[in-house]
């Protein structure tokens, strides 16, 4: 299956833009500000960012990362992501063809990716990512994008109530809430992309991961655990693997 290289370039494109406006997300949810306004300005100068100047990846490069008006430098982290979002759109389109299946996969990663940046530096999951991208998994599953609509239903309501068991038990022991809210409604939409199975499969990855990265170095200063970011991990391994790893387990169990 050969894409069109012409198209794989648009998705890129695409990517770049969708890139630019999670920057935004980034900046600006956490603090719960408007999306729209006001205009992007340089945090230094507060001079408007002009449309030219907000290109993605090309103005940053074209600036050499620093603001026209002041120099002031540019956070690289704004090129990175978007360069990782058009990326992540042209893999999509290249692994999963023209299909839904890939628009699903381009926005459950730039969702994720949004998740996991500010929850690791705010220890935040926004609402806008949580209960949005529940709305766009649900949609693209009646317009049969991954899973049935009632699959992807059954995932959402999976993903809440073990999460929502797992915070509950875990504050009647710890004496502190261990899950935030925003762990609970993530794996709400979590569950809308992946299905049941795929709930249980990120949960896995996700505390796996957490226990391994997060305990020794939790061991050396007492930190809050941004477990949002080890649940995307495992949410990717869950929906880019997820179907050859639960047919691996079920031959397993019947042991052939
Ligand atoms: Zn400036």
């Amino acid at each position: 299956m050969g894409a069109d290289p012409l198209i794989v370039a648009g998705a890129v494109l695409v990517g770049l833009c969708v890139g630019s406006f999670l920057n935004v997300c980034i900046l600006r949810l956490p603090r719960d500000q408007s999306l729209l306004r006001p205009r992007s300005t340089c945090p230094h100068c507060k001079q408007p960012i002009a449309w030219r100047d907000n290109i993605p990846v090309f103005s940053w490069l074209w600036l050499r990362g620093k603001c026209r008006w002041c120099h002031a430098p540019i956070s690289k982290q704004y090129p990175l992501i978007e360069a990782l979002v058009g990326v992540l759109f042209g893999v999509s389109l290249l692994v999963y063809g023209m299909t839904l299946h890939a628009v699903a996969a381009a926005l459950f990663g730039t969702i994720l990716l949004g998740i996991a940046i500010t929850d690791a530096r705010h220890y935040i999951i926004p609402d806008e990512f949580t209960w949005g991208g529940l709305v766009i998994g649900l949609l693209l599953a009646l317009g049969g994008g991954v899973q049935g609509f009632l699959q992807a239903l059954l995932g959402a309501a999976v993903g809440f109530a073990l999460l929502w068991l797992v915070g509950t038990a875990g504050s009647w022991v710890f004496k502190e809430d261990a899950m935030g809210g925003g762990d609970i409604k993530m794996m709400a939409m979590v569950g809308s992309f992946v299905g049941w199975r795929g709930v249980l499969l990120t949960i896995f990855a996700g505390a796996l991961l957490g226990s391994l990265i997060f305990v020794p170095l939790s061991l050396k200063k007492k930190r809050l655990v941004p477990f949002g970011v080890f649940l995307a991990v495992g949410a990717v391994v869950a929906f880019v693997f997820g179907d050859t790893i639960i047919a691996w387990y079920g031959h397993f169990l019947k042991g052939d």
